[in-house]
C-alpha cells in the first residue's frame, strides 16, 4: 500500500512498477502507453484499464 502520486491523502494497492508510484482507482492509467515498459505484461495498471476500456465498448 502508498499513496497515490495525485492524491497523497489516497491510499492505493495499485503500483506501477516502472515508475515506482502508486495510483489510486481515479488515476488508473499507465503514465506512457506508447513507451516500451518491461513490466506491462504483469502490470495490474494497464490490465484494469484494458478492462474499463472492454466495459465502455460493450
Ligand atoms: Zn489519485
Amino acid at each position: 500500500m502508498g499513496k497515490c502520486k495525485n492524491h497523497p491523502q489516497v491510499e492505493s494497492v495499485y503500483h506501477c512498477s516502472k515508475h515506482q508510484h502508486y495510483l489510486c482507482t481515479e488515476c488508473l492509467k499507465c503514465s506512457d502507453p506508447e513507451i516500451y515498459c518491461k513490466f506491462r505484461s504483469s502490470c495490474v495498471i494497464n490490465f484494469l484499464e484494458k478492462e474499463e476500456k472492454i466495459k465502455v465498448k460493450v
